[in-house]
């Protein structure tokens, strides 16, 4: 038997089928769509632009290989370097991960600042999961860890001169964040989603996502087509208070299944809607908290953060990170 010719060189056998094309690919004409469609976002964005210092958020997971790779490639490496943040679950491995993806770094040029949640609250995620959970509070461990990690990776741009950040968000996760605006009525939050939305405030690094427009799928299949071998830990917290995230991404994921394409043109569709507005958005629409300065929305005086540590019995949370690392910008 004959197996079926990549649609795309017509020359070696295909691999696999993207579905949102129709297509039949081999491997290298797959890894080389992926390339494509990365850059083609970053350009049509102006996500990366010359003199550029940014930060990459790296979990660990097959995202950040994705995102990685890419970016190190296309890009000087120079001009980057990485945090990876330890979140502090049992059983949730991260430690390993991040061993491994600072080497995998390292080899393509890119530093890795490893540190902790703990480091910065003073307490691991578990513990203040732990803590929230005996007073009752009803949020969502993976609310805490979100708002840590946002916190984290930009208190770590700011320290270090970084004025990009770019994290690896796929198209299933920006599509899921979008649902979630919508169904909250978070108008203001759906357009600061866009790429070209500035941050809220001169506190915040504008963030970059270069992996936008790529399926979860996509970047699973890119890094088992490239051979990099790692695991994918799953998090003891996940169903754990599902979030509405978590409902509309049971959804979203029927829906792309039956109709695949549609994240795509979901996201793509709310691009060019949204563009004229979230270009135009305020840089200062946030002031400061009480607590630990950190920009917080106009109708609050503490911001999320305090409030939730507080709510867990964490009052004397450090907010610093020592000054252990200086990152090796402006090599030649
Ligand atoms: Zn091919
Ligand atoms: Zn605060």
């Amino acid at each position: 038997m004959v197996s079926e010719l990549c649609d795309v060189c017509k020359k070696r056998p295909a691999s696999i089928y993207q579905p949102h094309t129709g297509r039949k690919l081999c491997k290298e004409c797959f890894i080389d769509d992926v390339k494509k469609r990365v850059v083609a976002e970053i350009k049509r964005w102006r996500m990366v632009e010359p003199g550029d210092e940014i930060l990459l958020g790296l979990s660990g997971g097959k995202d950040s290989y994705v995102l990685l790779d890419i970016l190190s490639e296309v890009y000087k490496p120079s001009r980057m370097f990485a945090v990876s943040i330890i979140e502090g679950i049992p059983g949730y491995n991260r430690e390993e991960d991040v061993k491994r993806m600072k080497v995998f770094a390292k080899d393509r040029g890119v530093d890795v600042i490893v540190t902790s949640i703990r480091e910065y609250v003073g307490h691991s995620l578990y513990e203040i999961v732990m803590r929230a959970l005996r007073r009752k509070v009803r949020v969502s461990p993976c609310t805490y860890c979100g708002i840590l990690r946002r916190r984290l990776l930009n208190f770590y741009a700011r320290t270090y001169g970084a004025n990009k950040v770019a994290t690896a968000h796929n198209l299933d996760d920006e599509a899921q964040t979008a649902v979630v605006n919508i169904l909250r009525g978070d108008y203001v939050g759906l357009l600061r989603l866009h790429p070209l939305a500035p941050p809220a405030s001169k506190k915040l690094v504008k963030r970059i996502k270069p992996l936008r427009k790529v399926y979860e799928w996509e970047t699973a299949t890119y890094v088992y087509f490239k051979g990099y071998n790692f695991q994918e830990t799953e998090c003891m917290f996940i169903n754990m208070m599902p979030t509405l995230r978590a409902r509309v991404r049971d959804a979203l994921y029927r829906l792309e299944w039956k109709k695949p394409g549609s994240l795509l043109r979901l996201l793509e569709t709310l691009d060019v809607l949204l563009e004229d507005e979230a270009k135009n958005l305020a840089t200062n629409a946030l002031k400061e908290c009480e607590v630990c300065g950190e920009p917080t929305s106009p109708k609050r005086s503490v911001c999320k953060l305090c409030e939730l540590l507080e709510r867990a019995g964490i009052v004397e949370a450090v907010y610093q990170v020592p000054n252990k690392y200086v990152p090796r910008l402006y090599r030649t």
